[in-house]
């Protein structure tokens, strides 16, 4: 495994293996690896014959208030990990040689940004997909792999890549949880016992959703009713949001009768913790 710090040598390889005939996988994070990291990265292994990983956390996504300074960062481990896991490459730039001196080009997919996180994070899908492009140009992959725990930038990233013509197939791997539920996050390891316990409120709410609907609830007034009583009445949470929508526009459904899939999308503050989870409900 090597660690490859500037976009030149990124690209100058990812040419290289393009000549070779063999197909690359990237799996973009921020680092802090978790076995949620680590099914996407088994997805890559399984249909491409290189890997990269790029570790990058990535300032132009965090609003002025955010975690960026605090947002952990191990990169010993997670080279340990990633080493483990048979991968060809981390890629590692810093901020300078990804946004140096003179930067003024961003990427912004409009509509499906609207909602959700984009309107709590303003500006933060700007970033994302800023990023990733940046990334995919670097590394030249022929897959890309995100987790559907982030739902709405999956959608954002496919939307980017059909809208700009990028040749990249984007994959979509599960949520993965832990043991009880709780879907893995790097930003788990900022709760405090007594938040971690409270956390499971998330995975309980969307475990409610699903019962209702095989009770033969429809009401979308009725069930985002009963998934925030159910959050509310946990302790150490504000609600962010909990909305149901369409699972292609993101567009809300804020009331009559739900039919064919939806989203349940979740974004709750435990402690100063912000986390986000979602399922897709069927009825
Ligand atoms: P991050 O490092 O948080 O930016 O995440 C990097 C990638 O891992 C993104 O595509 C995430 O959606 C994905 N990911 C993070 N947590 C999970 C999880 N619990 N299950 C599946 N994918 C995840």
């Amino acid at each position: 495994m090597r660690v490859i710090k500037t976009i030149k040598e990124m690209q100058s390889i990812a040419k290289g293996h393009k000549k070779e005939g063999l197909t690359i996988g990237f799996v973009p994070t921020m680092g802090f690896l978790h076995e949620g990291h680590l099914t996407l990265v088994r997805e890559a292994k399984k249909i491409c014959n290189v890997v990269v990983v790029s570790i990058f956390v990535n300032p132009l996504q965090f609003g002025p208030k955010e975690d960026f300074a605090k947002y952990p960062r191990d990169f010993e481990r997670d080279s340990a990990m990633l080493q483990k896991e048979g991968v060809e490459y981390i890629f590692h730039p810093d901020g300078e040689e990804m946004y140096g001196k003179g930067y003024q080009t961003y990427v912004e997919v409009t509509e499906v940004t609207k909602n959700l996180c984009g309107a709590s994070r303003p500006g933060h899908f700007k970033g994302v997909t800023t990023v990733v492009s940046k990334l995919f140009n670097a590394v030249m992959p022929d897959y890309a792999f995100f987790g559907e725990k982030d739902y709405q930038q999956l959608a954002t990233i496919k939307r980017m890549v059909a809208d700009l013509n990028m040749d990249i197939n984007v994959i979509g791997v599960p949520i993965v949880r832990e043991a009880d539920g709780l879907a893995m996050s790097s930003r788990n390891t900022y709760l405090s016992e007594e938040e971690r316990k409270s956390a499971l409120c998330l995975y309980r709410a969307i475990n409610l959703a699903k019962e209702l609907i095989n009770n033969g609830e429809r009401s979308a007034e009725k069930i985002l009713s009963e998934v925030v009583n159910l959050i509310s009445n946990t302790a150490l949470t504000r609600i962010d949001y909990v909305k149901l929508c369409d699972p292609e526009t993101l567009d809300y459904i804020e009331t009559g009768l739900l039919k064919g899939k939806t989203l349940l999308a979740l974004a709750v503050f435990v402690g100063n913790t912000r986390l986000i989870d979602n399922a897709i409900l069927e009825v």
